[in-house]
């Protein structure tokens, strides 16, 4: 470890066993963070507090006002911007020496190989049923641990699970495809969302330094008061996705489009490049344009209609009434506007 780092650490290296190589072990690990709202954003944050460097950002939505008040790290002015960008700049201010890769995208049964092949240790901050079935299925396959966190009504949940040593994620939730509804509302005060941050935080850092993570294998749940419950998860013989090794099968969703609420989400399935510095002179020239990030860009449409589109060729429309308004907003958008800006 560097004399810069030493001072930086100082308090840290202090501790009684602390293995200095192994904090410096920690920077060398690769960690990738599916959603980022509140619970993504500070996570990361605080895992960049504790020594991490290399983080790959996955989430294909904007930073809208609502949103601000979950995480610690969020400000009025960030929305309108997609959150992984934010939440990029948000890292690169903890640490100067910070490695952030950004995907302004869903994480698709498409992309997931490519986004998650060289990783350590997978974070799941989504909001749905399936994005968790699918990041289960890949890191089964491939055996990368993953700490599941979610907030509901109020309540906190932080799940650690690790291939071959503890329960897989359908060993409780064996039936994905008959869940109507996947989606995890959300709705929690902010001091909820602070809880889990730190128990997950905790428990990834525990884990790379070699202390028994506590919650390894277990589901924790928060109430407010303080109310927690931890039960140890055993593992399901009969579970059709870890019992045996057979070749993965994904969730039978369409990751591509989906609506979520009154927003709808359109990943691109090809390395689209747009140009986005073009997109937004037109955007601007209209007067239509609200933000311009390094990510993409965050303009009025028509109506209550507001639209993000990325660099990579997300499509984001917010304020329509449904799957079919969206699929044809997304459509006309891309034949009147966005194939003009596409990068050979
Ligand atoms: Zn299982």
């Amino acid at each position: 470890m560097n004399e810069l780092k030493k001072s930086f650490y100082d308090r840290v290296l202090k501790i009684r066993d602390v293995d200095e190589d192994l904090v410096d072990e920690l920077s060398k690990m690769k960690l990738a963070v599916v959603g980022l709202g509140g619970l993504g954003a500070d996570i990361s944050a605080a895992l960049v507090k504790n020594g991490f460097r290399y983080f790959k950002l996955i989430d294909p939505d904007i930073l809208l006002y609502t949103d601000v008040y979950r995480g610690v790290n969020f400000k009025s002015d960030d929305t309108g911007y997609f959150k992984v960008e934010v939440v990029k700049k948000i890292l690169e201010r903890l640490a100067s020496d910070v490695e952030v890769i950004i995907y302004p995208q869903t994480l698709t049964d498409f992309n997931i190989d490519r986004l998650f092949r060289d990783v350590d240790l997978v974070i799941d901050a989504t909001d749905n049923i399936y994005s968790k079935a699918l990041i289960n299925r890949y890191s089964v396959s491939r055996d990368i641990p993953v700490i599941y966190t979610a907030v509901k009504d109020n309540k906190g949940v932080i799940i650690f699970l690790e291939p071959d040593k503890t329960a897989c994620f359908e060993c409780f939730h064996p039936d994905i495809e008959d869940v109507d509804d996947g989606y995890i509302n959300g709705y929690g005060f902010q001091y909820i969302y602070s809880i889990v941050y730190s128990i997950a935080s905790s428990e990834v850092t525990s884990y790379f330094l070699g202390y028994d993570p506590k919650l390894h294998g277990s589901m924790v749940r928060v109430s407010p008061n303080l109310d927690i419950e931890i039960n140890y998860l055993s593992k399901n013989p009969q579970c059709r996705i870890c019992s045996s090794k057979a070749a993965v099968e994904y969730p039978d969703f369409d990751y591509q489009y989906f609506l979520k609420g009154d927003t709808f989400i359109y990943t691109s399935d090809e390395r689209v490049r747009l140009d986005i510095e073009r997109l937004s002179r037109e955007l601007a020239k209209k007067h239509i344009l609200f933000r311009r990030g390094d990510a993409g860009v965050f303009f009025e449409y028509y109506g209550n209609i507001r639209v993000g589109v990325s660099y990579s060729g997300t499509v984001v429309v917010i304020g329509v009434t449904g799957f079919d308004e969206g699929v044809s907003t997304t459509r006309r958008l891309v034949e009147d506007m966005l194939y003009q800006f596409v990068i050979d």
